[in-house]
Parts: structure tokens; C-alpha cells; sequence
């Protein structure tokens, strides 16, 4: 498969059953799962009469449909500019990815309270984990950093490659250099990150990379952890069964080496070849994507600011631009106005802490907030309807509105 460079800008790159405008509803919620390309749906359609079983039969579509995989496999590692000797895991998702990470991982684990679940809490259930809170300033909590790897052996240190509250982060060559010096390896979770913009192994020497299919527009079903060959040489198998061993006896079991070590049971083909071929196309559309979306990033902002009460939610102003993702509190209830923009203007968000309690503890935010997250499929309209559906809900207040209303109240 090779797939066309795209634009990847507006609705018409998107599989029609999902694009925004047909379904008259004005999709923010990408971060949390993005619609799909037309080219992985088109490309995983192409795949389908060639389906069988990967690595297990003699038969020419056996054949075919393995060489697909590993095709994939190939193209899912070269979008993070994997190294020659790198292996790639191809996995559910980025939970899964990290949680597999989390069992080879041959020490404790360093990591902020800004993270993700997901790069969070694997590592509580093994070697130990520590969790701290970062300075308001990025210098200041790389200082931080510093300090606690040198007063501890880490044998890994996690770092999120874009929030997805803040679309922030640390600057990864900085992060690597520093865990480097202490001896500590680096995990980036790619979940957000790579939605927006790429981030290449062998150039900033990030160890490992957690990544998942659907935040990429392709449908759920496959993610990868790619990264270092010898903790996934050597580590417990994360998924035992068929495809992971060379060889068992009745109390005997030789492990393959890594990646099938960790791919028990039979291959996700066509969540493979959706993931590859988002990865392909997003490769290609690299900076048209980045332009685009730092235009409409700017326009919601500017939009954001002329409605009283909005703050956005930011953790390290002076930090580079963020990826996509604007996160902000509403002086009511963030759920009753999330529904109330659903229903009443089809444009939808998402309300709540993310899978980021330990940061919406410490922000002193326990209902949350709202994200809005654009991307390949947001026009400028849609970002206009939403501005103005927000101040219209806002000035109407919701709360009000449907005590008054009695039982058309939405939740
Ligand atoms: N990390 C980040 C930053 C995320 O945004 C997400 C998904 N919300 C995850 C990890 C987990 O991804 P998944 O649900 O695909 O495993």
C-alpha cells in the first residue's frame, strides 16, 4: 500500500458516514477518539478479500495477509523514525502499549501528575512508581526532574508527548538528555502527540513511544509500543498463547523473542493496516495539518476570549505552542453544558477530567472542565458555531433554563 499525500484538511478527508457536516454535528472530540480517513477506510476495504490467518497457514492468502502485517508493522515504525534494531509491539491501544511497557520494565518508574491514566497507573502495579507535581515554569520542572533522578535509580521516566488536557509538554530533547544522564530511560506517551504532529526515535532518542490507532483516524482496534529490543527481548510475555512461544512442552516453555513475544493469539490484520495507513497518510500531511490546526487553535482562543467567565487551562504558559487540544472552565456545571451543546446546537465536546484526576485534583477543579480538540476534520465554521452556541448557553444559563423546564432537564 502506498497511500496519496492528502491535504488531510477539512471534512471531505474523513469516511462520509462520520464526516461532520452530513451528520450536521460539529465534532471537537477527536482527542478522545478521532472519525476516520477515507484512506484507511478505503485501504482497509482493499484488505478485507485478502483476509486469513497472519503467521499461522501455508495458503497464498495467509501469505498475503502476513506480508500485509509486517508491511504495516514496517510503516507503523517508520512514522516515529524507529531505529534499525527497534522493535514494534503492535498492540490494542496506548494502554495496552504502556501496560506491556510497565511488565519489562526492570525498575521504578518517574512520572508527572499531569499524565494520562494510561501513563499512570501500569506502573503501580509492578516495580513502583513516584509521582510528582511540576513547577509552574518548564524550567523549573525540569530542575525538579533532575533532582528526584538524581536522588533515585529510576529505570524509566514518563513523560506525556502533548497532554491531553493542555496540548502541552515538556521539550523532549531536554527530557531525554537529562533521564540519559542519570541512566533512566524515557517513555513518551504518543496518544495526543502524534495526532499532530510526529516524533522521530532515532532523532531525540525517546526509548519508547505509546501510540493508539483511533486517536489517529483510524477506528479502534490496534496502537503499538515501539521502542528498545532488550526489555522486550527479555521481559515476561505480555500476552501468552498461540504465536508467542517456539516451543512448548507439558511443563516447558521457550518465549519468542519480541514482537511476537508479546502478540499472543491471533494478529489484528486490519486494525494493523488501518493504523499503518493513518500513519502513512498523516506522514504526509505533516505540515499542512500543523498549519491548519494552529490557525483554528488561534481562532477558538480569539473566540474563547469574548465570552465572560472562560479560563483556559494552562500548566506552563511560557511553553511552546500546544498541539490541538484547548481544555477551559465555564462558570457552570461543565457536564450540564456539554449536554445542553449537543442537544441543542449538535456540536460536541467533551466535559470532565480526561483520565487526569491526579491533575484536575491539584488544578482544584473536581467537576472538571470542557476540551475541545481540533483537527483534520474542524473547518473554521465549525469553530465559529461552537463559539457562538457557548456564548449563547452561557448568557441563557443552562442551569436555570431547565430547572425552569421541569422535566426536560438533560441529565
Ligand atoms: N494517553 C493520552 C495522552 C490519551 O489522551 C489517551 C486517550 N485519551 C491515552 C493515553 C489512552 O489511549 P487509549 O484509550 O487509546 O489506550
Amino acid at each position: 500500500f502506498r497511500a496519496p499525500l492528502l491535504p488531510l484538511v477539512g471534512a471531505d478527508t474523513l469516511v462520509p458516514v462520520l464526516d461532520g457536516r452530513r451528520m450536521r454535528q460539529a465534532n471537537f472530540d477527536a482527542a478522545a477518539s478521532a472519525p476516520a480517513l477515507r484512506e484507511v477506510a478505503d485501504r482497509v476495504t482493499e484488505a478485507l478479500p485478502w483476509y486469513a490467518s497472519v503467521h499461522r497457514g501455508a495458503g497464498y492468502l495467509s501469505q498475503v495477509s502476513t506480508a500485509l502485517y509486517e508491511s504495516a508493522r514496517e510503516r507503523i515504525g517508520a512514522y516515529v523514525e524507529a531505529r534499525p534494531d527497534d522493535i514494534v509491539v503492535i498492540t490494542r491501544n496506548t494502554t495496552d502499549a504502556t501496560n506491556l511497557l510497565a511488565t519489562v520494565t526492570p525498575g521504578p518508574t518517574l512520572a508527572l501528575d499531569l499524565e494520562h491514566h494510561a501513563a499512570l497507573l501500569p506502573w503501580r502495579l509492578g516495580a513502583g512508581s513516584t509521582v510528582l507535581t511540576p513547577a509552574p515554569t518548564v524550567a523549573g520542572t525540569l530542575d525538579l526532574l533532575d533532582a528526584e533522578l538524581a536522588r533515585t535509580p529510576y529505570a524509566l521516566l514518563v513523560v506525556t508527548g502533548a497532554s491531553n488536557v493542555t496540548g502541552e509538554a515538556l521539550p523532549v530533547d531536554r527530557v531525554v538528555e537529562l533521564a540519559h544522564r542519570h541512566g533512566a530511560r524515557v517513555l513518551v506517551d504518543g496518544a495526543q502527540l502524534l495526532a499532530h504532529r510526529r516524533l522521530s526515535l532515532a532523532g531525540s532518542g525517546v526509548d519508547y513511544v505509546a501510540l493508539s490507532g483511533h486517536k489517529l483516524y483510524a477506528p479502534f482496534g490496534a496502537g503499538a509500543l515501539v521502542g528498545r529490543r532488550d526489555w522486550l527481548d527479555e521481559g515476561r510475555p505480555h500476552l501468552a498463547g498461540g504465536g508467542a512461544v517456539t516451543a512448548v512442552g507439558t511443563d516447558s516453555v521457550s518465549w519468542a523473542s519480541a514482537p511476537a513475544r508479546h502478540e499472543g493469539g491471533t494478529p489484528n490484520l486490519l486494525g494493523a493496516v488501518a493504523l499503518a495507513t493513518a500513519c502513512d497518510v498523516l506522514a504526509g500531511a505533516e505540515h499542512a495539518l500543523d498549519e491548519h490546526e494552529r490557525a483554528l487553535r488561534g481562532r477558538l482562543l480569539a473566540g474563547l476570549r469574548t465570552i465572560h467567565g472562560l479560563e483556559v487551562v494552562r500548566l506552563w504558559p511560557e511553553a511552546g505552542e500546544p498541539v490541538g487540544v484547548v481544555t477551559f472552565t465555564v462558570p457552570e456545571d461543565p457536564t450540564l453544558v456539554a449536554s445542553v451543546l449537543a442537544a441543542e446546537h449538535a456540536v460536541a465536546l467533551r466535559a470532565g477530567r480526561f483520565c487526569a484526576h491526579p491533575l484536575f485534583e491539584r488544578l482544584g477543579l473536581p467537576a472538571g472542565a470542557l476540551r475541545v480538540a481540533v483537527g483534520a476534520g474542524t473547518s473554521s465554521d465549525d469553530v465559529d458555531r461552537l463559539v457562538g452556541a457557548l456564548r449563547q448557553v452561557l448568557s441563557e444559563g443552562p442551569r436555570g433554563r431547565y430547572r425552569e423546564d421541569g422535566d426536560r432537564a438533560l441529565l
